[in-house]
């Protein structure tokens, strides 16, 4: 199978469903992942056009510890709107390329304007990319697949309706997080939280949720064209 997951800044993925991605890769899979935004805001001292080259390269190490291809969708942070043609034809060509059978994104309502903007150009651009006679940069229509949601941060407002048992694969998630070394440092003064751990304790949490030690959630999207019968996560 092809798995796209598209997270709105680098880390984003990470935080949310980097257990299960790998655990995709252990079985077969070729998953790319997209990180829609530079994140070159996501810093307190750090001008945006040095931390955009940082954490593309935070971003490519995080991909490479568990074998997957890192693309960047060609936004900005705090300057993706979901409502015209210029970003959605971006996400059509993101999905064009990746081809996947299964697609990842943030839930619709998670907590910042970036993140449930990416959401909705996911949707939106999922159906546009299938179609054969639209123009876009690439050549090639894309499959009608279904949406998992990943969890919001901190799993707030979020319900999942299918878990992924990532026990074996938690210690690579954290050294994964640990890539993005300008973000530990960045959530610490401007969020006060320390990152690692809010991450493992949610994992934690959602493994008491279905009996693992360590679990991811998900929610699948309800849309036309969207079911499956299929068992796709792994
Ligand atoms: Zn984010």
């Amino acid at each position: 199978m092809r798995i796209l997951a598209v997270g709105c800044h680098p880390d984003d993925v990470e935080i949310a469903c980097a257990g299960t991605l790998a655990k995709c890769v252990k079985r077969g899979d070729k998953v790319i992942v997209c990180h829609a935004s530079s994140g070159d805001l996501g810093h307190v001292i750090i001008p945006p056009d040095e931390l955009k080259v940082i954490r593309a390269e935070e971003a490519r190490r995080a991909g490479a510890l568990a074998g997957i291809e890192v693309i960047y969708g060609g936004f900005n942070d705090l300057d993706i709107f979901d409502n015209n043609k210029q970003s959605r034809d971006k996400m059509v060509d993101v999905i064009k390329y990746a081809d996947p059978d299964l697609i990842i994104t943030h839930n619709p309502d998670d907590y910042m304007p970036d993140h449930t903007a990416v959401s909705r150009l996911v949707f939106d651009a999922s159906f546009t990319a299938t179609l054969p006679n639209y123009k876009s940069r690439e050549k090639k229509a894309a499959k009608l697949v279904p949406i998992y949601y990943m969890d919001t941060l901190a799993g707030v407002n979020f319900i999942p309706t299918d878990f992924v048992d990532i026990t074996e694969e938690i210690d690579l998630k954290i050294k994964m997080l640990n890539c993005h070394e300008s973000q530990i440092v960045w959530m610490r003064d401007h969020d006060h939280i320390d990152f690692p751990d809010m991450v493992k304790t949610c994992s934690r949490y959602r493994g008491y949720q279905c009996g693992a030690e360590y679990a991811e959630g998900f929610r699948q999207c309800q849309a036309y064209l969207k079911g499956t019968s299929k068992r796709l996560l792994p």
